[in-house]
């Protein structure tokens, strides 16, 4: 067996597998980079890229339906789903050629196959070896599909991306953020959706008005949501595809079942054991603060180790992890606290930070701001939309420890603020902070007196 040694390997070639190798490979390195799909990963062929396209198009949707309100005399019809695809699947296969040329200009060689481990140095990709010092596994997730009858006539959400047409009746299985993003935009598309999720609400993760206005803008949109319905079994009836629940529970009649029920590990081809690399349940990888596994010269990052599964997390840690290694700066490391994130739902939620829940088991001072209102987009609309958003805040000088937004252009307006979490802000920074007029932002500046709560009860959402 032939065999190559490098400075550091990476396997998978995604966020994370392409940031550490780019940046070893800036610091001189010598790196190579092992993928057995696409470049890219899951963010460029099988997530944020393509559903951001698939929510723009989605957007420009819900534009229209609104754009006669305002006196501009639009009228949609059926959604030209090839046209859609044709042009996502574009900007994804440039995006896939950006990377190839950029890694071949970086130096980094590229080899093309799954790799499995020989030992804690070495792999093996069809029979040739390759070893290094520090190898780094970045090999992801995938959907999961549960193991009950008839789950095979659901795909996920990878099926989702390779759908030549637009589903007539769809239902999502699964309440977070993936079954909230694809049921949103295949509404605003032009399928009738349901939303069937085990859990008693939706997004349970995140703070309750969340869920709370979610649902209700859902429900508006005619997305029907049913929580606490766990799926036991998928069939084939006359009338297309039917779910069915505990007891008598059923739902009949549908074209294509989606499951958005979790993901798992991607880590049944790489034969950690031949290394002595552990994994936990569901075969997420253990690391430290610095991404090391157990066994040292051995690191992982990004979705793999089943922490913040977010692209900007696994290029973070991709990155830091180089610089640790080789750019003789020890204490590089990612910070975990206070990441924001988007879920590209209609609205689009942003969030940083505690939900007021979590912040008033952590803190015993907490104060908590909140607005609901009527965005001025659609203040001339017939259908009432609501925007809402909390500061959660803790302690006597009321430094902001979470933000909460529901609401169209949440998904611009969080960046920013993070910062300012990020730097400690108090609620009194957010005062001095002059407003921008007129905008949904600034509510956030603006916002007045604190929401009393029952004294004696542990949390209550607001009316
Ligand atoms: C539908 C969907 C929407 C999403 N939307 C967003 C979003 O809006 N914003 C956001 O920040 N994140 C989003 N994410 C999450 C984001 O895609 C991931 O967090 C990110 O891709 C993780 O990067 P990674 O490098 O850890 O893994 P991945 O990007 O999954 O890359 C892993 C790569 O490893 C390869 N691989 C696996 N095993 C091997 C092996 N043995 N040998 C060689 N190669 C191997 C795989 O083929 C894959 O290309 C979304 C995910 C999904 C599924």
């Amino acid at each position: 067996m032939n065999r190559q040694d490098y400075d550091l390997i990476a396997i998978g070639g995604g966020s994370g597998g392409l940031a550490v190798a780019e940046r070893a490979a800036q610091l001189g390195k010598r790196v190579a980079l092992i993928e057995g799909h696409r470049i890219g990963g899951t963010c460029v062929n099988n997530g944020c890229v393509p559903k951001k396209v698939m929510w723009y198009a989605a957007q420009l949707a819900h534009a229209v339906d609104d754009a006669v309100d305002f006196g501009i005399p639009a009228r949609r019809t059926a959604t030209d789903w090839q046209k859609l695809v044709e042009g996502r699947e574009q900007y994804i296969a440039n995006i896939n050629r950006y990377w190839d040329g950029h890694v071949e200009q970086s130096g980094i060689d590229r080899i093309q196959g799954f790799a499995r481990f020989v030992d804690a140095e070495s792999v093996e990709v069809d029979g040739e070896r390759y070893s290094a010092p520090h190898i780094v596994i970045a090999t992801g997730g995938k959907p999961i599909v549960p193991s009950l009858p008839g789950a095979e006539l659901g795909i996920t959400s990878d099926g989702f991306f390779q759908l030549e047409e637009l589903p007539r009746r769809v239902a999502v299985i699964g309440g977070s953020y993936i079954a909230v993003e694809l049921g949103g935009l295949l509404r605003a598309l032009g399928s009738k959706v349901s939303i069937v999720a085990l859990e008693t609400q939706l997004m349970e993760r995140f703070d309750p008005m969340i869920s709370e206005v979610l649902t209700r803008e859902m429900n508006r949109q005619g997305i029907s949501v049913h929580t606490g319905f766990q799926v036991n079994a998928l069939e084939r009836c006359n009338d297309g595809i039917a779910l069915y629940g505990e007891g008598d529970q059923a739902l009949r009649g549908f074209d294509q079942v989606i499951w958005a029920v979790g993901r798992a590990a991607n880590t049944g081809n790489l034969d950690l054991a031949a290394a002595g690399v552990k994994a936990e349940r569901g075969g997420f990888i253990p690391v430290d603060g610095f991404e090391n596994t157990n066994v040292p010269g051995i690191h992982a990052i990004g979705d793999i180790t089943g922490r913040m599964a977010l692209t900007p997390v696994a290029i973070a840690a991709g990155r830091k992890l180089a610089e640790r290694l080789f750019a003789g700066r020890p204490e590089s490391r990612v910070d975990y606290d206070n990441i924001p994130s988007v879920v590209f739902a209609h609205p689009p939620v942003a969030t940083i930070g505690l939900g007021e829940p979590d912040a008033r088991q952590r803190y015993s001072q907490v104060t908590v701001y909140e607005s609901r209102f009527t965005p001025m987009r659609h203040a001339l609309s017939a259908q009432e939309h609501t925007t809402a958003m909390k500061l959660v805040c803790a302690g006597e000088d009321e430094r902001v420890v979470g933000i909460h937004i529901i609401g169209d252009n949440a998904d611009e307006m969080l960046q920013g603020f993070a910062v300012a979490v990020k730097m400690g802000a108090t609620k009194a920074d957010f005062d001095a902070t002059m407003a921008i007029h007129p905008t949904s932002a600034e509510e956030l500046v603006t916002l007045k007196e604190p929401v009393q709560r029952e004294a004696g009860v542990e949390w209550r959402e607001a009316s």
